[in-house]
């Protein structure tokens, strides 16, 4: 757990996600106070617990989804990451540069996959609250209105991008140089090895809402947007990144 821990706040570091490495750390993590510590962030990666109930974001979510999504899925990419750099040079590495080193690498689609899939599905439970969506306020929905042409075209963008990813994958909202995009990647690909910083996710493979909106995945992006986003975690991202640009 502290392990991972370690690996949020040093991706926090590393890419200006403060507030990515608050909000996992407020309520996901045991010793939230213990001090970074000089060493390497490696192996053995840990499964994160939710920085919520798992009943908490019911009945957009349920228990029986987080159970399997998170339980089963998001632990499975852990174990198997582990598994796949157990005793090889890649031991040292952390979970961004596992993600940095294997991207586009033929040879390492499984540590990228299983990589990335951790990272991606960390930053998606801190992309929902309870009692989230709507639109957000201050600095962050300045920007979307300038870089969108206003809120509900970002919306629409983002549940297109959902919508429209065929098979397995997500969408994002991120910071790209200067400006708010939304992107989609395609299974494990993640923005951050195209130097765009996340500020928001949906995971769109079938898996997170099949139990609950069997194939009307529209249904679920909408929910998404209405009920569950976590505008105050995507706000702490941007203007952590905007710290960092400035810097
Ligand atoms: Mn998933």
């Amino acid at each position: 757990m502290l392990v991972t821990r370690r690996v949020l706040l040093k991706t926090a570091a590393k890419l200006g996600l403060a507030a990515f490495a608050l909000g996992t750390s407020k309520l996901a993590f045991a010793k939230p106070n213990t001090p970074t510590p000089s060493r390497r962030d490696t192996m053995p990666f840990t499964l994160p617990e939710l920085p919520y109930a798992k009943d908490a974001l019911a009945p957009f979510i349920s228990a029986e989804t987080f159970d399997f999504h998170h339980g089963k899925h998001h632990n499975a990419y852990v174990t198997n990451l582990n598994k796949l750099v157990e005793g090889t040079d890649l031991a040292n590495k952390s979970l961004e540069e596992l993600i940095q080193l294997s991207a586009g690498d033929a040879s390492k689609a499984g540590i990228f996959n299983n990589a990335a899939q951790v990272w991606n599905h960390t930053f998606f439970w801190n992309s929902m609250t309870p009692n989230g969506g709507g639109a957000p306020t201050g600095k962050l929905a300045e920007k979307i209105a300038a870089d969108f042409g206003s809120y509900e075209k970002f919306v629409e963008e983002f549940k297109t991008a959902g919508a429209t990813q065929f098979g397995s994958g997500w969408a994002w909202l991120v910071l790209d140089g200067s400006t708010l995009k939304v992107v989609k990647t395609a299974n494990a690909e993640t923005p951050l090895t195209k130097g765009q910083t996340p500020l928001l996710t949906i995971d769109v493979w079938e898996h997170a809402y099949y139990i609950d909106y069997q194939n009307r995945r529209p249904d679920f992006i909408s929910t998404f947007v209405e009920k569950l986003a976590n505008w105050k975690f995507a706000a702490a991202n941007f203007e952590a990144a905007s710290a960092a640009k400035a810097a």
